[in-house]
Parts: C-alpha cells; structure tokens; sequence
C-alpha cells in the first residue's frame, strides 16, 4: 500500500470490527453505457470458463451493469457543491465530524473498500461554516468513482479548505480493502488509515494531535 505524498499524511494499520451503514441510492447513472457493460460482463463471464447462458447466469450482465452504474455514479459529479451553501455563527474553536460510513471502489482491483472518515476543521475569525450533513455528502460524492484511498482524504481536505477556507482541516480515513481481504495478502479485519491536514493542522503539530486525540479517543 503506497504511502500517500504529503509530509503531514500517513498510512498505518490497525484491526478494528465496524459495521457500515447502508448508503441511499444515487440514480445517476448517465454516464455508463448499460449494453456495452452489459457485453463487456458476459465477455468476462466467459473468460473465466462460465457459460453466461445457464439459467443463474442469465440476468447476471445487466444486473452488474446496473451495479457499476450506481456505485460510481459520482465519476463526472463535482461534489464541492455540496459546501457552496456556507453560514457564519457564534463559533471560532473546531468542529468534528466522526464516523461517517462510506464505500468506495479501489481502482487497482475493482474492488469496494469500506471505512469512515473523520472530518475536522478550524473556522477561525474568517472561516465559514457548513451544514454537517454536507460533510458526508462530500465523503460520498469522492467516494462514488474508481479510487485510492489516498487521493480521496486529500480530495475531501482539499474541498473543505477551498469551499470555507479555514484556519485548519484535517481528514482522517479508516478502510478495510477487499483487495487486501479476499486476495492477495488475505488478511481480513486490516485497516488502512489515510491522513491529509492543512492549514494550521500540517504545520502546527500539537494542534494536529489535539485533533488526533478526539478522533481516536473511542
Ligand atoms: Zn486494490
């Protein structure tokens, strides 16, 4: 597993036992070109010695296509929208998002990997504030589309400190692979954790560990 490229990031591993919420369905499905899925899945069918025509088989290519079609349907979304609504309030110390459930598909196997994330940010005295359930529409809308998890902690920081500009962000995400948990290594129950901070959090390190503090302090 790569470790991400900024200085402030780091990638460890721990076991956790998490159960992932079930996520809405998206119904944009636009972009995928169903038959050509469909053709490509009966292909593969093949490949691997099926026979695509045998009775459990046979609507298998387009309910898969569907599937694709719905797990990455946010690959041509910009989900930055979901913070263009901003507010300003009473408040100038941190706020913290934790555990919010996500699934995403890696780009190397296409796979999903589970996890949660962990959004924090100081809004200081010029800092805007977003809804809190926004923070979770931006971890789903990076996460419907081929990933790695490394780029989507940084996708969401960086959302985060262009939409309010704050002080400080720091995301934290937590995945299990199946990458990782039915090939390869086969070590279920590993989990990788992504860090990318900015602002005060990838300078400051003791503001980054007071921040580290409440989200590991479960
Ligand atoms: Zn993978």
């Amino acid at each position: 597993m790569a470790l991400a490229a900024e200085p402030a990031d780091s990638v460890w591993a721990m076991s956790a036992d998490k159960t992932i919420e079930a996520e809405p369905m998206n119904p944009a499905e636009r972009t995928v070109d169903h038959d050509r899925a469909e053709r490509a899945v009966r292909e593969l069918l093949e490949a691997i010695g099926e026979d695509p025509s045998r009775d459990g088989l046979l609507e298998t290519p387009g309910r898969v296509a569907r599937m694709w079609a719905e797990v990455l349907s946010g690959t041509n979304n910009d989900p930055d929208h979901h913070l263009s609504k901003t507010f300003d309030i009473e408040h100038d110390e941190m706020v913290l998002v934790r555990d919010i459930p996500f699934t995403s598909v890696c780009e190397h196997h296409m796979l999903p990997f589970n996890g949660t994330a962990h959004i924090a940010y100081l809004p200081g005295s010029t800092g805007r504030f977003t809804g809190l359930s926004k923070l979770a529409r931006l971890v789903e809308g990076y996460s419907r589309r081929l990933q790695v998890q490394e780029r989507l902690t940084s996708q969401v920081a960086d959302a985060m400190q262009s939409m309010l500009e704050p002080v400080g962000v720091l995301v934290v995400i937590e995945a299990e692979h199946s990458c990782m948990s039915i090939r390869g290594v086969r070590k279920p129950g590993t989990k990788t954790v992504t860090t990318a901070a900015r602002g005060i959090y990838r300078t400051d390190s003791s503001a980054r560990a007071e921040v580290m503090a409440f989200i590991q302090g479960r």
